[in-house]
């Protein structure tokens, strides 16, 4: 069946870029492990290196990982996609496609800290400046525009923190100025958010999360609004090389076909943890986009299809209280990452940003306090459970409820 007349959600899911092989009637789409593909004749490779219909090079294009690209595109309403060998091989891609010497990014603050970093300590090098705003409030991002910006780089929800920023307002902003404006897409996945339908000219995912599902692939995905900006960025991709392999393609192809299904469970469960940990005494306070209470709780009803799967919080206690919560889980996994069918559990002060320092800590918004959980496919009561005994044993030892 045509892709265009694909209709829900799931179905789109299932279908998009992923069809019968042609030859065979195979079901899956065959992984065709071959680096290189032979021409039929010296003027056959001729053409297809002049940019006719044919496959060179598996870095070039692949079979396999090409049903991948259309399949993303297809869910974000893209021109078409690239395969990343991570996200942040995607995300390197698209910095070295827009930036360079001269060249300005605004960006949010409280992004992936290796899409950060990257910008700090290397792209620095090459001359190129960035501003990082909390750009949950727009304004801060339109005071960060200068004559030489050529990127606005957001994501949302940003990580771990869950703040929102509005994709229509900054897609004006980066356009008023000249700017293209990418977004990373993982947290929400496609199934909840598009962020191309609201103005972004690039969309990233880290495929590894929620695209893939299932805690076993690394991968990433670039997909772009236009073909003129899907052709920029393929060039510096496939020479850069974080190009992707058409094994890696073919998991994250199987457990796409899920992501409806997981996503759908992830965050109603994800839904229910976030009440019962809003009701509990050794719990300060819940940051969830489905809560009322979440500060944008409005912008999340208005971009995004569902409120995803992550919930951070405070637990009583501090540094302390955040340890032995996490030392406590017994059916959560402590680890970091997201996206997977099983719950994962983190406490970034005493895990992944303990050799920060405090004050660069507190200023992203990661107070000692925060746990957070990455919810996943399991039966709610039992992650409830789990949650119970494990705040207990968190707040043993402190005075709540006072
Ligand atoms: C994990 C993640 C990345 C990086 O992806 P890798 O596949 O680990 O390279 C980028 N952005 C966000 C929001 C992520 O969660």
């Amino acid at each position: 069946m045509d892709d265009k007349r694909l209709k829900g959600p799931n179905t789109k899911i299932i279908h998009a870029g992923q069809h019968p092989d042609a030859e065979t009637g195979a079901v899956s789409v065959p992984i065709y492990q071959s680096s290189t593909f032979a021409f039929e004749s010296a003027e056959h490779g001729a053409a297809c290196f002049r940019g006719e219909p044919g496959y060179k090079y598996t870095r070039l294009a692949n079979p396999t990982t090409e049903a991948l690209e259309r399949s993303v595109a297809f869910l974000e309403g893209a021109a078409g996609g690239l395969g990343a060998a991570t996200g942040m091989a995607a995300i390197n891609s698209v910095y070295m496609t827009l930036l360079g010497a001269g060249k300005h990014v605004v960006a949010t603050d409280a992004m992936y800290g290796p899409s950060r970093t990257i910008l700090e300590t290397e792209f620095s090098r090459f001359g190129v400046e960035a501003d990082f705003v909390d750009s949950s409030d727009s304004d801060n991002v339109a005071r960060a525009m200068r004559p030489d910006t050529a990127l606005v780089y957001i994501e949302t929800p940003a990580n771990p923190t869950l703040k929102l920023t509005d994709i229509e307002t900054c897609a004006e902003i980066a356009h008023a100025h000249g700017a293209v404006l990418a977004a990373d897409n993982t947290f929400a996945s496609p199934y909840l958010q598009n962020p191309i339908a609201l103005g972004a000219d690039i969309v990233v995912h880290s495929m590894t999360k929620y695209i893939n599902g299932h805690s076993d692939v690394v991968a990433g995905m670039i997909v772009a609004s236009d073909e003129e900006m899907l052709e920029r960025l393929r060039k510096v991709h496939v020479n850069l090389g974080g190009t992707m392999d058409p094994h890696q393609a073919w998991l994250v192809l199987r457990g796409i076909k899920t992501l409806g299904l997981r996503v759908e469970k992830a965050q109603a469960n994800a839904m229910q943890l976030a009440r019962y940990l809003e009701a509990h005494p050794a719990v300060d306070w819940v940051r969830y986009p489905g809560l009322e209470s979440h500060p944008q709780h409005e912008l999340a009803l208005r971009q995004m299809r569902g409120a995803g799967g992550i919930v951070s919080f405070g637990v009583v206690g501090g540094v302390e209280g955040g340890r032995r919560l996490i030392d406590a889980a017994e059916l959560m996994v402590r680890a970091v990452s997201l996206g997977g069918v099983e719950t994962l559990i983190e406490h970034p002060a005493s895990m992944t940003h303990k050799g920060v320092p405090a004050d660069e800590r507190l200023e992203a918004g990661i107070t000692d306090d925060l746990v957070r959980v990455a919810v996943g496919c399991e039966d709610a009561e039992d992650l409830l459970a789990d949650l119970e005994q494990a705040l207990e044993q968190a707040a043993a030892g402190v005075t709540v409820g006072v």
